[in-house]
């Protein structure tokens, strides 16, 4: 299968990741792909850059050596309401805006309460992706989640790195979030959630589960940069113009 997007890469401003951002985009160019998102960190993880660091995107350059460069965020859901930690102006500066629960900002609760804040979550509007819902630690109401996402127009991550010992137990979930993806007409997006440069563009496992459940590929964005382009679009994104190009 031709994968030409990575949504989720870490750089070392994570300050539990070890490449740099030339490292991924070598990397990101070595596996072929077109696009790749640069999502650090919000500022409420421990080791995470501060906010200026979101606010300074603006010198990495949109192509680098060939390879489109997103500029992204992994931000926080803090909590029931689904606001997350990186406020409106930055977000309006952002290509691309994961939006996931960590442990250290949002306690595991029950189905009820991390179901609602997901969905509180893309009903926000600033966040483009919901990344590994797939996490075990954070049993959600698959079917609610997945149709809000369809709803809104954001994306669902499977995340390559959940299938990698990242999240233990997530297989099984994330078979269930791509089968309900694919009955409820919900778009995915690949991660590979990496935190070194090794693991830039590598999907084995997640291409695994997408074939496995029959994902319709159409609906899948990372087959084509162009798709994952138009989909930020769709979201209101004014910066796809400048990648256009590399179609
Ligand atoms: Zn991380
Ligand atoms: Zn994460």
């Amino acid at each position: 299968m031709q994968i030409e997007t990575d949504t989720h890469t870490h750089t070392i401003s994570s300050g539990h990741a070890y490449s740099s951002l030339a490292e991924n985009v070598t990397a990101a160019k070595a596996a072929g792909l077109k696009l790749m998102a640069m999502t650090d960190h919000a500022p409420s993880m421990p080791g995470a850059p501060h906010i200026w660091h979101f606010g300074n995107l603006k010198v990495v350059p949109r192509i680098i050596d060939g390879v489109g460069v997103l500029r992204g965020v992994e931000a926080n859901i803090c909590n029931l309401n689904g606001e997350i930690d990186v406020p409106d102006k930055f977000v309006e500066q952002l290509d691309l805006v994961i939006g996931s629960l960590h442990e250290p900002i949002f306690a595991p609760s029950d189905e009820k309460t991390n179901t609602q804040a997901l969905i509180n979550a893309i009903k926000g509007g600033q966040v483009d992706v919901i990344g590994h819902p797939g996490n075990p630690n954070y049993p959600i109401d698959i079917d609610a989640v997945v149709k809000a996402a369809t709803k809104h127009h954001v994306l669902i991550e499977l995340n390559n790195s959940s299938f990698l010992g990242s999240r233990r137990g997530s297989h099984k979930n994330c078979l269930a979030i791509a089968e309900a993806a694919r009955d409820y007409d919900t778009w995915i997006t690949l991660g590979s959630d990496s935190h070194i440069a090794y693991t830039v563009g590598k999907f084995a496992e997640c291409t695994d589960v997408i074939e496995q459940v029959k994902f319709p590929l159409e609906r899948l964005v990372s087959t084509h940069a162009g798709k994952l382009l138009d989909f930020l679009a769709e979201r209101g994104k004014t910066s796809m113009g400048e990648y256009y190009k590399l179609r």
